[in-house]
């Protein structure tokens, strides 16, 4: 990796480091927020193409970009696209009939609170709560196992999310749970993903902006694979702002030069070994295993499932999960759901003819619709135009 150049307003000094160099960012400084977009401006028109793609990779970049209104800043070449970056809208169909069915058969289900609105094929978990079933929300796998802690019933943690919950449910798993207490693991695991969409012959992407908060736990290192992979440059951003302007910059950079490598636009939370417990953690619970990403595509090596030697607390080996019954009345709606496209970067979400329509975040089609980093319901939350 070549050094990298100084971004204005941005980390200064090796970027990779973990002090950022002088490190003084005021993280939404307007001033320094418009020097990135200048400088944005000058590296699009170096590149000089008609479009430059650059993919971000997390919810929370799409609701920071729509919040703070970065795209308006950037020049009108310059595509920024949602990737596969929310934890809720890949949670495939039949993972949440099997949390459904559950839930139906007696059980506790506990799960985080956006997971109770996505629709299963027939049924979303908030459905089968109306109907009777013990469904709690929790914000953490640790507060999921106090409340098999405090019933007799069976508690079955849904557990969802990137490396950065998966690590805290393997936590919690290791830490001699209730016996009382399973695990239904839909963890999905982010890098194989990028893999497959950067290979999508009508995904174009020039370079990839990685989720600060995974590599928090993987680090940046990991990347390194991926870049030669993909032959794709790949910066790893924070979640202000300038975070978002800086990965951006380096990116363009990257873009201008034909430099394929990694880059850390996320100094001060992200090293490159990241968090090694915590992954030591992760690996010793879990495995992967190919599987489906709703609406984007099967992907290898991408879902989380609990290894053997933690069986005894798998729900899968523990009960007989029947989601026929659910499978047969689907909404015909969710056919026409385009979820997977807007997370393969090839639709914007005011592309689906339901969004804001038959679609709202009351009374969603789809899981875009429903997380809080869902890109339609971002999209919808400020005003269905991405450069507000
Ligand atoms: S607007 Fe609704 S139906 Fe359309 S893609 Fe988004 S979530 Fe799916
Ligand atoms: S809404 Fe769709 S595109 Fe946006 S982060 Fe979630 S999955 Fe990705």
């Amino acid at each position: 990796m070549s050094d990298p150049e100084r971004i204005p307003g941005g980390p200064t000094g090796d970027v990779r480091g973990p002090s950022g160099g002088d490190n003084a960012l005021e993280f939404r400084d307007p001033e320094k927020a418009d020097a990135l977009a200048r400088r944005a401006e000058e590296l699009v028109a170096d590149i000089d193409a008609d479009e430059v793609s650059i993919m971000h990779v997390c919810g929370s970049h799409e609701q920071s970009i729509a919040k703070f209104g970065l795209r308006s800043m950037l020049p009108d070449e310059l595509d920024l696209r949602m990737g596969p970056g929310c934890p809720v809208c890949v949670t495939d169909m039949p993972e949440v009939d099997e949390a459904v069915a559950l839930a139906n058969a007696g059980l506790t289900i506990v799960t985080y609170g956006d997971m109770l609105h996505v629709p299963g094929t027939s049924l979303s978990l908030s459905d089968a709560r109306d109907a009777g079933a013990d469904v709690q929300v929790v914000y953490s796998a640790a507060e999921a196992a106090e409340i098999a802690e405090e019933t007799d019933n069976h508690v079955v943690f849904f557990a969802t999310g990137f490396e950065t919950t998966a690590a805290p449910t393997a936590a919690v798993i290791r830490d001699d749970p209730p016996e009382n207490f399973w695990v239904l693991s839909a963890h999905k695991y982010v890098p194989p993903a990028m893999e497959v969409v950067a290979a999508m012959p009508d995904t174009d992407v020039d370079g990839f902006l990685a989720a600060g908060n995974a590599a928090t736990i993987t680090g940046w290192g990991l990347f390194e694979e991926l870049v030669e992979e993909t032959d794709t440059p790949i910066t790893v951003g924070g979640f202000e702002p300038l975070d978002i302007l800086a990965g951006l910059v380096a990116l363009l950079r990257d873009i201008r030069d034909r430099e394929v490598t990694v880059r850390n636009a996320y100094p001060r939370c992200v090293t490159e070994q990241g968090n090694e417990p915590a992954q030591e953690q992760l690996w010793e619970v879990f495995t992967t295993e190919s599987g489906e990403w709703r609406g984007i595509a099967h992907i290898p090596d991408a879902n989380l499932i609990l290894r053997d030697e933690y069986a005894h607390v798998d729900a899968r080996e523990k009960f007989d999960i029947d989601t026929a019954s659910l499978a047969a009345s689907g909404s015909s709606l969710i056919d026409d759901c385009i979820c997977g496209d807007i997370m393969a970067g090839r639709e914007d979400p005011t592309d689906c003819e339901m969004f804001g329509e038959e679609c709202t975040p009351e009374d969603p089609v789809g899981a875009c619709m429903v997380s809080s980093e869902g890109t339609c319901k971002i999209w919808h939350e400020y005003g269905g135009r991405p450069d507000l």
